[in-house]
């Protein structure tokens, strides 16, 4: 897993109004943070820089000991689980999570064995010959998630994954990843407004209001001392 850091990071998409203000902040190697504020804060445009899917306007971000900010996402050792799941609908579901390894040149016989693992890990293993239309939300989450990890990136990147499924299924998601973080120890960065999400999973939650860092801090810490 690798550490990390926005040193002086800033946003703005036009020369009125800044997003970000200048942010600087550190995620330890492993570490769970969830990032939570309200709607318009600016969650998923940091998520959205680390990612290298929206530029920063000032500032470094730095992966792994490694300046990004300038890099293509596929160079940023990140891998990203959308809100909307993002999969191939031509595609089965074993196609749809070994598509990134076959375009890194691995081979036929190591993508079978990966996706065999990751399906297995994820519930997916009788599904593999399935597209994404014959899947349910949770199901389709889940190879989205799949899709992500099997790469086995130092750093995961969640934009609220969770807000598309019923309230059941979000609580048995939210059980299923905490142990998936804590098998893979992914840096991970995961984005929402759900505070028993930030309280269920991060290790540190990081609470953003109009760009500025409010808290940043253990769910205990922020929770008996709001
Ligand atoms: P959150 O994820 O916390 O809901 P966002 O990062 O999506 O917040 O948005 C933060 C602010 O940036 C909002 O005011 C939003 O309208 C604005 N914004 C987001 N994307 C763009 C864009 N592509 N162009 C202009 N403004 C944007
Ligand atoms: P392709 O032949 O284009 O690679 P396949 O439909 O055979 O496409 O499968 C896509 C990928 O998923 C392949 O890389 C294969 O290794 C893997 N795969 C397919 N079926 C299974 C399966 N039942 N168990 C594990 N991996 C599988």
């Amino acid at each position: 897993a690798a550490e990390i850091q926005l040193i002086g990071v800033t946003k703005s998409y036009d020369a009125r109004t800044t997003i970000i203000p200048p942010i600087d902040v550190s995620l330890r190697p492993g570490e769970f943070t969830v990032v939570l504020g309200p709607s318009g804060c600016g969650k998923s445009t940091l998520l959205q820089m680390i990612a290298g899917l929206e530029r920063v306007s000032g500032g470094k971000i730095v992966i792994g000991g490694r300046e990004v900010q300038d890099l293509e996402p596929k160079h940023r050792g990140c891998a990203m689980v959308f809100q909307n799941y993002a999969l191939y609908p031509h595609m089965t579901v074993a196609e749809n999570m070994a598509y990134s390894l076959k375009v890194a040149g691995v081979s036929k016989a190591e993508r079978t064995e990966r996706v065999a693992t990751v399906a297995k890990m994820l519930g997916l293993a009788d599904f593999l010959t399935r597209k994404p239309g014959q899947l349910s939300g949770g199901q389709r989450q889940r190879v989205a998630i799949g899709r992500a990890i099997i790469r086995e990136p130092g750093v995961l990147l969640f934009d609220e994954p969770l807000s598309n499924l019923d309230a059941q299924l979000r609580h048995d998601m939210r059980v299923e990843l905490a142990e998936l973080h804590r098998r893979i120890g992914a840096t991970s960065v995961f984005v929402t407004h759900d505070q028993v999400e930030a309280m269920t999973l991060a290790d540190r939650i990081l609470i953003l209001n109009k760009g500025h860092i409010e808290q940043f801090d253990t769910p205990k810490a922020i929770y008996h001392n709001p």
